[in-house]
């Protein structure tokens, strides 16, 4: 349906889809609550703080004054403990395993004006285009020859990337099949950054075979909220911070928070993804399937990069990284390109479970513009653009399985049972076999040789541990597994367990 940008401005927000999620009037985050819980946990005893690691280890999600507690230690020695605890929560819910992924920008017209953005509708700098549906098919088949199997799509908001255009998209990159090594590649999951919605619009989206839904608050503070979406549709804070309760009513059962650090105080920010995933908890029983911590990168026509006083030091972005970990130990956590390669070392071990490779974040930069950065096509400038190929060897160096596993959610493990089969560590056992599988497909399809060479002890470790493991035995998943393998290596494609 096409519409005039001032019938789509009118016409997106319905305030009963706000009003029905507000408890007496209020929204659950409430900014002077929040400070008064920093400030109540000031100065926590070491006890109580390895009293805290030991609930996260246990894969509970902490309480806000747990949390607040965390954010106030200063001492540097029990920074360390706790992160040796967030890597340790990781391994227990997720193993050894990171999955890769790219992002697939669609369009870049925008009618808000968030003032971090080179999207926003008041830079005039930036070329706008929305891809037609045959362009998308183009990139995602440019995505699929790298070897990715999943996707997150992201757009502006605007009426020529409405509900309709999005769940086309969605359709379009599913019906892409392309020819490797030793046989065919098609993407297989298609997650989505997109502007919050009505649950009728969610609908669409749900039956187009959409992923997980991401959408990422900015700030959690009201008031710094207003003063950078100075306009359009996503001026409404509320609109924004009930679109996951939205998405979730509308039947899409995972769902993804985040936060852009840079834009205000970060510890505020962490203590607003706890409110967020503890409403989503009691309302839904089900919390944020993934949480998002981008940092703010320099955009065109944008001075907020080097401005904002709340820009968030590397040293403190570890910190985030790991209070985070402890404290929705349950939820898996993307790192993007935006961060150097140098700093994705770094906090991958402290409890990263997704990131992105060979990333290109302009418009139709998969399959149309060279490898370099073209600040007046994309959204903000990379900090990593190394390919899909250096990242998964770098990972088998650092013994990391690289796993291109999306049957969790083509089986049906997903919302609260995903939920309740992480918590118990029972998905990560599926997992392992699916990234095994899925890794050693990767490698015959797309791998050079010296990625090959440096992931044969990864992959020889994992299959080791399978067959001596007693659970694979007693759920006689040993022979599946095998059999599966043995295909794989002859050229078959898209088994999981
Ligand atoms: N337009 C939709 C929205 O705002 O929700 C979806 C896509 S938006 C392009 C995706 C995310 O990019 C935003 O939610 C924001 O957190 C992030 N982003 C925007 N400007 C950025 C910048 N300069 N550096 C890093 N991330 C940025
Ligand atoms: Fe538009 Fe999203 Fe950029 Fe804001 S962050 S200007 S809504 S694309």
């Amino acid at each position: 349906m096409v519409r005039t940008v001032k019938e789509f401005m009118r016409g997106t927000i319905k305030q009963n889809e706000i009003d029905k999620y507000l408890t007496g009037g209020k929204d659950f985050i409430n900014d002077g609550g929040i400070f008064e819980r920093i400030a109540a946990n000031r100065n926590p005893e070491k006890s109580r703080i390895r009293d805290i690691i030991t609930k996260a280890r246990a894969i509970e999600r902490l309480d806000p004054d747990e949390t607040a507690a965390i954010l106030n230690v200063t001492d540097e020695d029990l920074w360390e403990e706790m992160a040796q605890a967030a890597g340790d929560v990781k391994r227990k819910v997720y193993d050894n395993r990171i999955i890769t992924f790219a992002p697939l920008y669609c369009s870049n017209l925008c009618v808000n004006n968030c003032l971090y953005c080179g999207f926003r509708t008041g830079n005039e700098k930036e070329r706008r285009r929305t891809l037609t549906i045959d362009e998308v098919k183009k990139e995602a088949e440019a995505i699929a020859k790298i070897g990715h199997k999943r996707l997150i799509m992201v757009y502006g908001e605007h009426p020529s990337s409405d509900a309709e255009y999005i769940a086309e998209t969605i359709e379009a990159v599913y019906s892409v099949s392309v020819k490797t090594r030793h046989g065919s590649a098609q993407i297989r999951r298609a997650n989505i950054n997109a502007a919050p919605m009505s649950i009728e619009n969610f609908k669409k989206l749900w039956k187009a075979g959409i992923g997980t839904f991401q959408v990422f608050q900015e700030t959690y503070h009201h008031g710094r909220y207003a003063e950078l979406h100075p306009s359009g549709i996503k001026a409404d804070y509320r609109w924004r911070l009930y679109a996951l309760h939205r998405a979730l009513d509308a039947g899409i059962d995972d769902v993804a928070i985040g936060a852009l650090f840079g834009l205000y105080d970060w510890r505020f920010e962490v203590m607003g993804m706890v409110y967020h995933a503890i409403d989503l908890e009691n309302r839904f029983g089900i919390g944020p399937h993934t949480v998002s911590f981008p940092r703010l990168n320099p955009a065109e026509g944008n001075g907020l990069h080097s401005q904002s006083p709340y820009r968030v030091t590397d040293d403190d972005f570890r910190k985030l990284v790991i209070a985070i970990r402890l404290s929705i130990p349950y939820a898996g956590m993307i790192v993007t390109a935006r961060e150097s390669a140098e700093m994705r070392r770094k906090i991958i071990p402290l409890g990263c479970t997704q990131t992105d490779a060979s990333t290109r974040i302009g418009i139709g930069a998969y399959s149309e513009t060279p490898l370099e950065q073209e600040a007046d096509n994309q959204q903000f400038i990379l900090g990593d653009t190394r390919s899909l190929d250096e990242v998964v060897r770098e990972f088998a160096d650092m013994g990391l399985i690289t796993s291109f596993c999306t049957a969790g959610y083509r089986c049906g493990r997903t919302g609260d049972k995903i939920m309740k089969l992480l918590k118990s560590g029972v998905e990560g056992k599926f997992c392992k076999l699916n990234a095994v599988l899925t890794y050693k497909e990767w490698l015959d399809d797309f791998a050079s040789g010296e990625t090959i060479r440096a992931s044969e002890k990864v992959i020889l470790k994992e299959i080791d541990q399978i067959k001596n493991d007693p659970f694979y035995q007693n759920k006689k998943l040993l022979a599946t597994f095998d059999d599966y393998l043995k295909r794989i290596t002859d050229g078959e494609r898209d088994l999981y367990i």
